[in-house]
């Protein structure tokens, strides 16, 4: 038959391709398939936890505007050229195949060109921050893992530009090439050639351009940089609660002896699902580290470092972990605590939060951290010999401060102040909290805000020897078991007392009051001292006339701040303070730097590095301050030890201090004082 000897050859050079690319997307898929079900396996090792009210988009990746940038344009980058990896490889099999609608379409060409080299912008900023920069914040990150994919990347764009380039030179583009005009400069390269070296260029580039996108493929769920398909998921199933809201932990305690309680996590195993997924999440770029008052102040703890510990032990036992579950057989359990993160790392953390607040995939640090606590303090009885005083004032005295209930109330001896026995609430119960109620310094504060209180003809009572610890303390250093105990006593107390607004003046009682309680029953209104005294002013009940002569840097803390979002309320009553200026911290609102009490910290000694309070006090002093401000009496303390570290460079006053002079509240109306004397 005329002809039919080339047919052979003509067919066969036309199935190689298809066949080939069918092997390649065969071998890379499968290899990608069966790390994701491991992946999928592993994550199915973690408890279960209720994660259904989910968030769309990345809300924080901008906060960092150049990094935050670069990855921006990586992802949307992706998203875009998805429509050239469908033709790359839909063209194997049909030369002529277009994306029904809008493939072979001039603004196509145009936005996939312009992205293939934002794209490249992109990775030249990456190594702009990585090879000169050099932040502190990737220490300990994998760098040389981060090259070799950004290199992956680069090539996947500079092969699909070639590629075009090479169509124009043959006439065989897909969009006009005025659309193109990257590819189109780059194509009088290719225009010199023979047309059999052009089409050789092109199916070079072409598979070039499709091996790199399926070696990726098969590339990234084995390496560090997982999050790439993982951090969207973990951004969905991210809390929509308030942050400074913890997981209760289920304790049945007729189960205890069956040693059938998971008591927080003593391993792997019993992190929740969640915590899991955000370990395949986390990116390494370091920006909870850089933040981190712990990391920052010489102590081993990195929030980063937590999280790529507890990653690479997953790995490491995760498939002995699955093998055995699936035989139905136990195995030897490895403790994290510690084996993988060590217990001086999980007591440093004041919990401020400000790891979460950076994190661009939001991972849930204090997650992991307090259920390595809770493990150590209910599961193993180890921690620090001052959190031993701490549990033990709590439980004998429902207080930290070990004094005794009946004293709750004797800071408000000579100020009238009705304590309620019994009955019910007027409009506003006063919670003041343990160290408004113990502690000297703070003591003045509750004495500041009940002369306000009574300066506005405000009606309301305080619980007296009824209030017990609001338990946050117990909660954050492990002990789930006490909190829930004070918890369900304090909501008993407020339902009977029928307890409708509560005001508080100590961001840490407003914290648990407010988000915590209702997983207990409680559902009360709570209001910050701070609100209430904004609201006040502008219903023009406090009218602040007296001058104070300070120039006042407010400290955000973090419980009223990155954990419940108040902001303006403190800085607006201060702003309505007559004589008094303002000027604002260098690490301030989203951004502020802890006191160094959260967490429960207040309790605990600093034995290594720099102490946090210093850090925050001398922060104060640089900018030339006179008063530093604050609304929380635990920042009060330990500003205030601070201060007289420094010298008394600086006052420290809370809100309600300063209000109380511009109110003429005070004894005499005069300046706000010091604070007072320390108590023991
Ligand atoms: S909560 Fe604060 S102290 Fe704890 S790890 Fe995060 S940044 Fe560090
Ligand atoms: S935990 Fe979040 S902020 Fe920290 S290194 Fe990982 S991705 Fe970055």
């Amino acid at each position: 038959m005329p002809g039919s000897s080339g047919f052979a050859p003509v067919l066969a050079s036309s199935l190689i391709g298809p066949a080939f690319l069918l092997v390649a997307v065969a071998v890379a898929g499968g290899i990608f398939f069966r790390r994701a079900q491991q992946l999928y396996r592993f994550v199915r090792l973690g408890q279960p936890v209720d994660r259904l009210d989910v968030v769309l988009a990345q809300r924080k990746l901008l906060q960092r505007p150049g990094p935050g940038l670069m990855h921006a344009l990586i992802f949307w980058g992706f998203i875009v050229l998805l429509t050239t990896i469908v033709e790359a490889f839909a063209e194997v099999f049909q030369p002529s195949f277009a994306i029904p609608l809008f493939g072979r379409s001039a603004w196509l060409g145009l936005v996939q060109d312009a992205f293939s080299v934002l794209v490249i912008i992109a990775i030249g900023m990456a190594l702009y921050y990585r090879k000169v920069q050099r932040p502190e914040r990737f220490k300990g990150s994998h760098l040389e893992e981060a090259d070799f994919i950004l290199a992956m990347i680069f090539g996947i764009m500079l092969t699909l530009l070639f590629l075009n380039a090479a169509r124009i030179a043959l006439g065989i583009n897909e969009s006009p090439a005025a659309w193109t005009p990257v590819s189109n400069a780059i194509a009088p390269l290719f225009r010199h050639m023979g047309h059999d070296a052009q089409g050789f260029f092109e199916r070079l580039f072409l598979w070039a351009h499709i091996l790199l996108i399926l070696g990726f493929l098969a590339y990234i769920p084995y390496s560090k940089h997982l999050h790439i398909f993982v951090s969207e998921p973990n951004v969905f199933f991210a809390n929509t609660k308030a942050r400074g809201r913890l997981r209760p932990l289920h304790i049945d305690l007729d189960q205890l002896d069956s040693g059938d309680v998971r008591l927080g996590a003593a391993t792997v195993e019993d992190l929740t699902w969640k915590e899991l997924l955000d370990l395949y999440s986390c990116t390494e770029c370091g920006r909870c580290q850089s933040v981190c008052p712990a990391w920052n102040t010489g102590k081993p703890l990195s929030p980063k470092l937590i999280v790529m510990n507890l990653r690479d032990h997953l790995f490491e036992v995760g498939p002995g972990l699955v093998a055995a579950r699936r035989a139905g057989q136990e195995t030897e359990k490895q403790p994290l605590n510690p084996d993988v993160v060590e217990d001086e790392v999980v007591w440093d953390c004041v919990t401020c939060g400000a790891c979460m607040q950076e994190c661009p995939v939001d991972i849930e640090h204090i997650d992991h951290i307090v259920d390595m606590r809770r493990n150590l303090v209910m599961g193993e009885s180890r921690f620090p010999a001052e959190a031993g005083t701490l549990l033990r004032n709590l439980e004998s005295s429902s207080n930290p401060w070990g004094q005794p209930q009946s004293a709750r109330a004797d800071w408000a001896k000579d100020l009238e102040v009705p304590v309620l026995e019994d009955g019910q609430a007027p409009e506003y119960l006063y919670w003041v909290g343990c160290a408004g109620s113990f502690d000297d310094r703070a003591k003045k504060i509750s004495q500041a805000v009940v002369r306000v209180l009574q300066r506005a003809g405000v009606p309301f009572a305080i619980l007296g020897p009824r209030e017990l610890c609001n338990g946050d303390p117990a909660r954050r250093i492990g002990n789930e078991y006490l909190y829930q105990e004070l918890a369900r006593q304090n909501v008993k107390t407020l339902t009977e007392i029928g307890a409708r607004k509560i005001v508080v003046n100590c961001p840490h009682c407003f914290n648990t009051i407010r988000n915590e309680y209702p997983d207990f029953g409680g559902r009360f209104e709570v209001v910050h001292h701070t609100e209430l005294f904004e609201s006040l002013i502008r219903q023009g009940r406090l009218q602040p006339t007296g001058e104070v002569r300070e120039l006042l840097a407010y400290h955000d803390p973090c419980y009223l701040g990155r954990h419940n979002g108040i902001y303006d309320a403190p800085r607006s009553v201060l702003g309505q303070i007559p004589g008094l200026s303002s000027v604002e911290l260098p690490r301030h609102r989203e951004r502020s730097f802890c006191c160094g009490a959260g967490g429960a910290r207040m309790w605990l000694e600093e034995h290594l590095g720099k102490r946090i309070n210093l850090e925050r006090t001398e922060e104060a002093i640089s900018t030339g301050a006179s008063a530093m401000g604050v609304a929380c009496p635990y920042c009060l303390i330990m500003l205030d030890d601070g201060a007289r570290a420094k010298g008394e460079v600086i006052k420290v006053l809370d809100v309600a201090q300063v209000l109380e002079a511009a109110t003429g509240a005070g004894a005499d109306g005069g300046p706000p004082p010091a604070a007072g004397p320390s108590t023991p």
